[in-house]
């Protein structure tokens, strides 16, 4: 019997050296962390079925005596081996595959009894469960398996079984559980109606009907819920307590910069700017989320308030995600700038990786210096040492592209200063509440007047020649065009376009006496600045590309978004990339080129031609791929969510966070001797949430 959860897994009965290996690989090294690895699904086994009583379609549990076993290759799928079982009870016989897994032949001996779980369809017309989950059953099982019930279904560590898996499982669970400790307080558990500890744990290993594991399971899932958003509020709660700087903000100046720019600012931005201005004039630090479809005129907003802090004396630096990206803000922000007299004098800074070592230099001294205001940069910028006058404003566009990692290393780099984060990524609310909780949020939820409507087409890779005509059209009308691939170079294993070979068929065939551009990210920087540079001023009529293009290139003119291979990308993406279009006055075409291969597929695409609105989009994406890949892994502890679905169950999201909240409320250092072993959970869990208990 282990003495602590915490103890090594390898000293529980039954597992050896060998075995423990095993278990480290599939992360498990402690009794606990066993308790936690929690079954992948179940095998309802209470009732056993006759095979004579099998219907198609239906999952089923049966046992049987196996005939004949062979192995052979697929006639369905060329290139795959399949094993072919032959089995029976008394009342009639069936066929169970397995693909690719020849090793099982060993175990498939004639007549020993076979335990399979899957579902049953026809073949031929002949029943058949395809890869079914299965048991060697051995004499003392009986002629019929023990009380069969509801077992659980892992994914496996290398070389178990899940037999072996479940007895061990058991055997953990009996010892384990008088050691269990609570970790949610009693009056949250009556609260919401939660199981305990320990009998959460039982249930969801070892249910005894449906609705033990569905209770189980709420209680881990809130669980988890609870530990993931305590942190986040503990961060926002030291946040609070730091000190950054009260800026002045001037309104009359303010009101003479925005009379002076080019455009007036929509009700929206305004009213994101105000919320802003009121952060930036408060004494705690500003965190603050700015999400804004692609063209919704972020940028405009977050100068703004890097004009307020240079107008404090205060510097900015503006982090995108891309060279080209930085290379375009620079000039935007430079036309905002320019020389009119009501104009504020505002001195920008250009820090990227494609500076030769004596610009570089140069501008890190002015940085250092206090010579600049705004420093526009990738990555170069927060990467290398960058030491400031004085910064007080941080802006990070296109905040997916970045991980929480760099937002915190970048916050050391001054004393606190105030932070925005851009994104075109729309978030549904209560899942940017689990995500960003320790920031405020503000929404720019309309566009700018004057842009043409941008309407998306689906074609087959078949008719093709219908969009190039199209483009033709365009272009002889005086617009320009995107062409986007999914890879720069040919693949032999992929069948994909690429930006190099198109570019080339392209200019010799369809698009033969126009002017065309190719930018990809394996091209020289000054390279790519040069080909944009060019586009911008007209003087390239196609511009064909790989994803590079996905975020911010603001070319008024383009008006035309071809997609090869759409299937091929994200929702999102898509919507970035489509995103590129409809900034001018003309209307716009999205051609989508693809041929998808399934339904989702198919969907998906449908799903782009019908909805223009990102936000729409964001929900569909987020719900065929889940919050995880959605977000790109590691940026939010959400793998730390083992059960718990955000989309899924926000409701038990917001109770987590309300409970969260109260309990802050009554005891915000977690001082209370009842709220200790929810400290060591927390503590287990994220190691680096501590320091948010530290005052000042
Ligand atoms: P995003 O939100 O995608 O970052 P940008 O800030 O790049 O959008 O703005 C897109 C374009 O719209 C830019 O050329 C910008 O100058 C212009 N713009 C921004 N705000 C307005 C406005 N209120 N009226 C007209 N044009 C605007
Ligand atoms: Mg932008």
């Amino acid at each position: 019997m282990p003495e602590s959860l915490s103890a090594p897994i390898q000293y529980t009965k039954g597992i050896g050296p060998k075995r423990a290996r095993a278990f480290e690989e599939a992360g498990i090294k402690s009794v606990e962390d066993a308790l936690y690895f929690f079954p992948r699904r179940y095998q309802d086994r209470r009732v056993l079925t006759r095979v004579a009583g099998v219907a198609p379609g239906e999952t089923v549990s049966v046992a049987v005596t196996i005939q004949a076993c062979q192995a052979r290759e697929s006639f369905r799928r060329r290139g795959f081996r399949l094993l072919e079982v032959r089995a029976s009870d008394e009342t009639g016989s069936l066929t169970a595959v397995w693909f690719n897994q020849p090793y099982l032949r060993s175990y498939f001996k004639t007549g020993r009894r076979l335990l399979l779980f899957g579902k049953a369809e026809l073949y031929k017309d002949r029943l058949q469960l395809t890869a079914p989950d299965f048991e060697i059953l051995e004499e003392e099982d009986g002629a019929l398996p023990g009380p069969g019930g509801i077992l659980p279904v892992y994914a496996l560590p290398r070389g178990l079984s899940q037999r072996l898996m479940r007895r061990v499982m058991e055997r953990l669970l009996n010892a384990s559980l008088p050691l269990l400790k609570e970790t949610l307080p009693y009056d949250v558990r009556r609260r919401r109606a939660l199981l305990n500890i320990a009998q959460s744990l039982r249930f969801i290993h070892f249910p005894e009907t449906p609705d033990q594991q569905r209770q189980a399971y709420v209680r881990l899932a809130f669980e988890e819920f609870f530990l993931f958003q305590l942190p986040v509020l503990l961060r926002r709660h030291s946040r609070r307590r730091r000190r950054g700087i009260a800026f002045r903000i001037d309104t009359g100046a303010l009101a003479g910069v925005q009379a002076a720019l080019p455009f007036t600012l929509t009700g929206a931005q305004r009213r994101v700017f105000a919320e802003i201005t009121r952060d930036m004039a408060a004494r705690e630090p500003m965190q603050r989320l700015l999400q804004g479809d692609v063209g919704s005129g972020k940028t405009i907003v977050a100068t703004l308030a890097a004009l307020v802090a240079a107008a404090n004396g205060c510097q900015t630096a503006f982090l995108v995600p891309t060279e080209i990206l930085a290379q375009q803000h620079f000039e935007l922000l430079k036309t905002f700038f320019s020389t009119d007299s009501h104009r504020p004098r505002v001195r920008l800074g250009l820090l990227t990786s494609s500076l030769t070592p004596k610009e570089k230099k140069k501008a890190l001294g002015e940085v250092r210096r206090g010579r600049v205001d705004i420093v526009i940069g990738t990555h170069a910028l927060i990467q290398q040492k960058v030491a400031f006058h004085k910064l007080g404003l941080v802006v990070i566009d296109e905040q997916h592209k970045f991980g929480v990692a760099q937002r915190g290393l970048l916050r050391q780099k001054g004393i606190d200063p105030d932070v925005i984060i851009m994104t075109a990524t729309p978030i549904p609310r209560t899942l940017s509440l689990t995500l960003y909780g320790d920031l405020d949020v503000s929404v720019i939820d309309e566009m700018p007047p004057g842009r043409g409507a941008v309407t998306t087409h689906l074609f087959s890779s078949q008719a093709r020649r219908g969009v190039y005509d199209r483009v033709r059209t365009q272009v002889a009308a005086g617009r320009q065009a995107y062409f986007v691939y999914p890879v720069i170079e040919e693949n032999p294993r992929l069948e994909l376009q690429s930006a190099k070979r198109m570019f080339r068929e392209l200019g010799q065939g369809p698009f033969k006496g126009l002017r065309l551009g190719l930018v990809h990210g394996r091209l020289a920087k000054d390279a790519q600045q040069d080909v944009m540079r060019r586009f911008h001023k007209g003087q390239i009529d196609i511009l064909v590309a790989t994803t590079v293009l996905e975020v911010g290139i603001d070319v008024p003119n383009a008006t035309a978004m071809v997609v090869d291979n759409a299937d091929r990308f994200g929702l999102s993406q898509l919507h970035q990339m489509r995103g590129r279009v409809g900034r001018g006055p003309h209307g716009s075409c999205c051609y989508l080129i693809a041929d998808p291969a399934t339904d989702e597929g198919r969907r998906r695409l449908q799903a782009m031609a019908a909805y223009p609105d990102g936000f729409r989009i964001a929900e569909e994406d987020l719900k065929i791929r889940g919050p995880g890949e959605f977000f790109g892994e590691r940026q939010h502890g959400l793998t730390e969510l083992r059960l718990a679905d955000p989309l899924k169950q926000m409701h038990l999201l917001k109770a987590a966070r309300e409970d969260a909240v109260r309990l802050l409320r009554d005891d915000p250092f977690l001082e209370s001797r009842i709220h200790q072993e929810l400290k060591a959970a927390l503590y287990r869990r994220f190691p680096e949430f501590e320091k948010f208990l530290e005052v000042g």
